[in-house]
């Protein structure tokens, strides 16, 4: 199974139904057994194994030996005055990651992270700015939708994925925030599968979303291996502006990307990719460069999502005035194009697109005679 180092149990959560039937048969049971683990785990949000009372006992206390279901430890929790919220979530010593739930009036999307850091260097990101720390595991990843349907199911319906849609506080899941995910497609790609597993998370492939800044040969793997929802951050017009903006683009220019993404959209029926477009104030937001990317997107299967920029300390760019936005979006639209606004949320605790920055710092603090450990998020 894993190479574990001696004495670590093996973590249940973050394997795909096939390796979990895998370990159940090492165990000496039947594979059926899998479904019933993953059921108890995905389902029921049980992450106690005795607790899993239709196991037989003998196979229960094999498990419970080796096994164990183990998530994130939650370091701080952020609640908006719009209803967003975040959570910071421990990856080790000195570094966390963020994942943000968006109540909606017809939706909640979780968004959740892929990496701590992040190596592309796309300009106008936060999460940029600190660097590439780490990969996170299957386990960290599908462990975000774990906590967050625990935290706020607050009752077992609630907590519970899968049943009836009202009860479920998550419908959606986007992998929008910290970390290129298609640079961690090892770990990225069984979290998917678990998503959308039936046994397991069961959300419909169109209610995930993948996110990328362009990594061309990644997006056909995808496509071979999941076919979830895609979303590619744009940003510019031209191949000069994207390469200022998301540096990848001088690996892999827009006409390599959009081949890429029509490719992508060839294995489904009747969807479309969504371009992502920061509105950064007099840098890509004139008319002109509306009618360029018209001319690239018409005809094809694309909708645009145009994002207010949201700014961080030390960002060298202004979000566009909401004039210049509304006026962008007319000129996509008079181009026969489907163009949005994304509206901004969790702005106030830091939960907006492109502001998580989850660098953690370790702090030892004595307090009262008391040693006391504690994390500090840095600005
Ligand atoms: N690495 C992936 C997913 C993470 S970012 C990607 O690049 O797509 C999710 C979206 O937020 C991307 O479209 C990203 O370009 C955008 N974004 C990043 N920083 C932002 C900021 N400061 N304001 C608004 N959107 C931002």
């Amino acid at each position: 199974m894993q190479n574990l180092p001696s004495g670590e149990r093996v973590n249940l959560l973050g394997l795909t139904q096939p390796a979990l039937e895998a370990y159940v048969g090492e165990l000496g049971d039947r594979p059926f057994r899998a479904r019933q683990l993953a059921r108890w785990i995905y389902k029921r949000g049980e992450a106690r194994i005795e607790h899993m009372t239709d196991l037989a006992k003998a196979f229960r206390a094999r498990l419970a030996e080796q096994a164990e279901v183990r998530v994130p430890e939650i370091v701080d929790v952020r609640e908006s005055r719009d209803g967003t919220r975040k959570w910071i979530l421990r990856a080790d010593a000195s570094q966390a990651f963020e994942m943000v739930f968006i109540p909606e009036d017809d939706r909640g999307t979780l968004c959740i992270s892929s990496q701590v850091g992040c190596a592309l260097d796309c300009a106008f990101c936060s999460t940029a700015q600190q660097g590439f720390n780490r990969n996170l595991t299957t386990a960290e990843i599908i462990g975000q939708v774990w906590l967050a349907a625990r935290e706020l199911g607050g009752s077992e319906a609630g907590a519970r994925l899968g049943e009836r849609l009202a009860d479920r506080p998550i419908t959606n899941v986007v992998l929008m925030g910290m970390g290129e995910p298609l640079a961690n497609l090892r770990n990225v790609i069984p979290a998917l599968k678990i998503l959308v597993d039936d046994h397991a998370f069961d959300l419909s492939r169109r209610r995930v979303t993948l996110s990328t800044s362009g990594l061309v040969p990644q997006i056909y793997r995808l496509a071979e291996e999941v076919n979830v929802a895609l979303a590619v951050s744009l940003h510019a017009p031209d191949d000069e502006l994207r390469s200022e903006l998301v540096p990848i683009n001088r690996k892999h220019p827009i006409a390599e990307l959009l081949a890429a993404c029509w490719h992508y959209l060839d294995e489904q029926n009747g969807r479309s990719v969504t371009f992502e477009y920061v509105m950064l104030e007099g840098v890509n937001d004139s008319p002109a460069q509306a009618r360029g990317l018209a001319r690239l997107l018409a005809g094809h299967p694309a909708k645009i999502n145009l994002i207010p920029f949201n700014p961080f300390p030390g960002a060298p760019y202004r979000r566009s005035p909401a004039e210049k936005i509304l006026r962008f979006r007319d000129e996509l639209n008079a181009h026969g194009l489907i163009a949005t606004v994304r509206r901004t949320r969790g702005e106030d605790i830091d939960a907006a697109c492109g502001q998580l920055a989850g660098r953690v710092i370790d702090r030892t603090t004595v307090r009262l005679g008391r040693k006391s450990f504690g994390l500090v998020v840095q600005p």
